[in-house]
C-alpha cells in the first residue's frame, strides 16, 4: 500500500523560444504547473496543460490554478482517507473530478501523478504499463522507438520563404510529419508551396477552429496537396458542419479542440465529423481516457496521433510513450521541448532522427529537476507533508 502523504503544485513561468502564431492567437509565455504527489514510498510527477490563454475549450492555467491548490487537496485527502491513508489507485483518479474543463485538466495532472508514483514503486516503465514493447530496456540496445511529427506555426512576417524555411528545417532532422497552422487567407498559397518544395512530405493543416462551412469551395484547393488531413477547420461545437465537409472534400477531416472527453471522440467519429484524431491526453482528462480515446479510434478505422500543447519534458515523455500504443498509427507532437521552450525543467528522451526512443525506467519516465525550478524561480504550494 502507498500512503498518502501530501501534494505539491509547482508554477514555473517558462517562455517560447519564438512566437508561435495560430489562427486563434499567438503563443509565447507559457507558464506550467506541476504536481508532485508525496507517498511514504516516494514520489510522483505530473503536468498540467493549460497554456496561459487557454484555448477555445480549455481554461488558461490561471483559470484551472484554484482547482489545482483548492479542489485537488481536498478531493485527493478525502479519497485517501477513505481508503484508510492509502493513494487512490490511478484508476480511479478520473471519477473523483466531473468533466468540466479546470476539472478535466487538472484530473490528467493528478493521475499523471498518482500513475508515476504507482509505477515508480512497482518498477514498472509507463511504457510496459501500457503495453508498449518499444521501451528501451536498460541491458538491451534501444528499438527505434516511435516517430516524432513537427509543428510549424503562421510566421510573423506571413512569408511563404520564413515558412519554408521552417519545414525544411524539421525534414533535416528527419521527421518525417509537418502540421502547418493555416488561417484564412495564409492557407492555400502556403501549403501549395510546401508540397511543390517537399513532394513527399506527410503534411497535415491546422485551422484551430478559423473557418465556416461557406469556406468549402475554398478549402476544396487543398484537395489537390494530398494533405494527411485538415484538422479542425470549424468551430468545436460544430460537428455536424465538420461531418459536411468531409463529405464534401477528399482531404480527410481531424479534430482536436472537438475532441474534450471519451464520449466527444466516440460522438465526432459516429457522425462522420473526425477522420483523423488528434488527442491531447491533458484535454480528455488523463492518460488513460486518452488511452480509450485511442481504442475507439481504433474500432472506427479513424487514424490517431498525440497532440502538443508546449509540454515540458514531462508531459511530453508522457505522450511519446502514449504515442506507441496501438491505434496511434500517425506522428504525434514529439519533437524536443528544448526546440520550443528556452529552458525545459524535465529531461525528454530527444527525438534524433524524428524518433523518440520510449524510456525504460520505473515511472512515466521524466523527473523534474527540483534545481533547476528553483532557478526558473518556480513557486510552490504544499498541503500535506510539509505544509
Ligand atoms: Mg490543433
Amino acid at each position: 500500500m502507498l500512503r498518502y502523504e501530501g501534494l505539491e503544485v509547482y508554477r514555473v513561468d517558462l517562455t517560447l523560444r519564438a512566437p508561435v502564431g495560430t489562427s486563434a492567437g499567438t503563443h509565447l509565455e507559457r507558464p506550467v504547473a506541476l504536481v508532485r504527489v508525496l507517498s511514504d514510498a516516494g514520489d510522483g510527477w505530473g503536468e498540467c496543460g493549460a497554456l496561459a490563454g487557454g484555448t477555445a475549450v480549455d481554461p488558461s492555467l490561471d483559470g484551472v490554478w484554484p482547482t489545482l491548490v483548492d479542489v485537488v487537496p481536498a478531493r485527493l485527502g478525502r479519497a485517501a482517507a477513505s481508503r484508510g491513508g492509502e493513494v487512490p489507485p490511478a484508476g480511479v483518479v478520473a471519477h473523483l473530478f466531473d468533466t468540466t474543463a479546470p476539472n478535466r485538466l487538472a484530473a490528467a495532472a493528478v493521475e499523471m501523478a498518482v500513475l508515476d508514483l504507482e509505477l515508480r514503486a512497482a518498477g514498472r516503465s509507463l511504457a510496459d504499463y501500457l503495453g508498449i514493447g518499444a521501451a528501451a530496456p536498460p541491458d538491451r540496445a534501444p528499438p527505434d522507438g516511435v516517430p516524432a511529427g513537427a509543428m510549424v506555426g503562421i510566421p510573423a512576417d506571413r512569408s511563404v520563404d520564413t515558412l519554408l524555411a521552417a519545414v525544411e528545417g524539421w525534414v533535416t532532422r528527419g521527421f518525417g510529419r509537418v502540421r502547418v497552422k493555416v488561417a484564412p487567407g495564409w492557407d492555400v498559397v502556403p501549403m501549395t508551396a510546401i508540397r511543390q518544395a517537399f513532394p513527399d512530405l506527410r503534411l497535415q493543416a491546422d485551422g484551430n477552429g478559423a473557418y465556416r462551412v461557406g469556406d468549402a469551395d475554398r478549402l476544396a484547393a487543398l484537395d489537390a496537396l494530398d494533405l494527411g488531413c485538415l484538422e479542425q477547420p470549424l468551430p468545436h461545437a460544430d460537428l455536424p458542419g465538420h461531418a459536411a465537409l468531409a463529405d464534401r472534400l477528399d482531404t480527410p477531416i481531424g479534430l482536436d479542440e472537438s475532441l474534450t472527453t471519451v464520449r466527444a471522440v466516440t460522438d465526432a467519429v459516429k457522425y462522420g465529423a473526425c477522420e483523423v484524431a488528434c488527442l491531447k491526453p491533458a484535454r480528455l482528462g488523463g492518460l488513460l481516457a486518452a488511452r480509450r480515446a485511442v481504442d475507439r479510434c481504433r474500432e472506427a478505422g479513424v487514424s490517431a496521433f498525440v497532440g502538443g500543447l508546449f509540454e515540458t519534458g514531462l508531459a511530453r515523455t508522457a505522450n511519446a510513450v502514449l504515442s506507441g500504443v496501438p491505434g496511434m498509427d500517425l506522428p504525434g507532437d514529439l519533437s524536443d521541448p528544448a526546440d520550443y521552450l528556452v529552458a525545459n525543467p524535465a529531461p525528454y528522451p530527444g527525438a534524433a532522427g524524428g524518433r523518440v526512443v520510449l524510456p525504460g525506467v520505473p515511472g512515466v519516465g521524466s523527473t523534474p529537476d527540483l534545481l533547476t525550478l528553483s532557478q526558473l524561480g518556480a513557486t510552490v504550494e504544499r498541503f500535506g507533508r510539509d505544509g
